[in-house]
């Protein structure tokens, strides 16, 4: 007379543990596809860890019928170990086969907490993407007193202020904006000027240690500058353009590290009003 597990309790003794063998060293799915699409192929067992029949593997007299039918008394294998278990009660004891099976409950419950990380590339193999615009702010002209050229030309006769001939400081102000154009941080950004810029300026430095966080951004302040010595009018036509130029092909190397510590660059070159951006592993030959 066995006292056989109620399908229920097998079902449900399966699905604790995603169907697989509870057997650490084995954890084989036991069931599949069968051939016929409608049916499924299982070959899993929900085994007895006290025996079900005197006689039979662990067999405990202390258990009552309905102890020995209960859910708290099986376990859920594969065919292979659930033969292996009844072979040497010796090594497959009682608190051996409790203890497989809530480890393999315990392994069934971490996996469904656990985020699935398998189609999402490791964070660390990602590279970042720095990029950058630069945002034209303002014009100016600074006159620094007047040229003796005025008089030169003009004598002592009265002429208009627009005929002055000044000495200007003339500017182009820009915000260079970068951008962390990726879902991986960018630590340790540094900006190389190549050495054929000689006017533009950053007026903003960034500490030697710092990071830009995915998808942030960070802006800083720039110049280019000139001087002439010319009436206000021909101030206002230079400084008219606001990207010159004298600005034009202009070069900046952005420098960065990785999550995974690689250093990668990012040159930028303006071309018109925008720059172009160039994603590269190695540093340059001319920087
Ligand atoms: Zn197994």
């Amino acid at each position: 007379m066995r006292d056989d597990f109620s399908s229920k309790t097998k079902e449900i003794l399966a699905k604790r543990v995603t169907y697989k063998c509870s057997n650490p060293e084995c954890r084989k799915p036991t069931i599949g596809p069968h051939t016929i699409p409608n049916k499924t192929l299982s070959i899993g067992v929900a085994a007895h860890i006290s025996a079900a029949s005197i006689g039979g593997p662990r067999y405990s007299e202390a258990l009552t019928k309905e102890e020995r039918a209960d859910i708290e008394n099986g376990i859920w294998l594969c065919q292979n170990c659930s033969t292996l278990i009844d072979k040497d009660e010796n090594i497959y004891t009682l608190s051996f086969l409790k203890e497989w099976k809530s480890n393999a409950e315990d392994e069934a419950f971490k996996a469904l907490l656990q985020k699935d990380y398998s189609n999402t590339p490791q964070l660390d193999q990602i590279r970042p993407y720095a990029e950058a615009e630069l945002v034209w702010t303002s014009s100016g002209k600074r006159p620094q007193g007047a040229s003796p050229k005025t008089h030169e030309i003009y004598g002592d006769s009265p002429i208009s202020i627009m005929q002055v001939i000044w000495y200007n400081h003339i500017s182009w102000s820009y915000d260079l904006k970068i951008y962390n154009n990726s879902s991986v941080g960018l630590f340790n950004l540094k900006i190389k000027k190549h050495p054929s810029n000689t006017s533009f300026q950053l007026k903003d430095i960034i500490p030697e240690i710092n990071n830009l966080l995915p998808y942030r951004d960070l802006t800083l302040r720039a110049e280019i500058s000139t001087f002439l010595e010319g009436t206000g009018t021909e101030a206002v036509a230079l400084i008219e353009p606001r990207f010159p130029d004298r600005i034009q092909g202009l070069r900046l190397l952005l420098e960065y590290v990785g999550e995974n510590r690689n250093i990668y660059y990012t040159e930028l070159i303006l071309k018109g009003k925008s720059l172009k951006i160039f994603h590269l592993d190695s540093i340059p030959a001319d920087y």
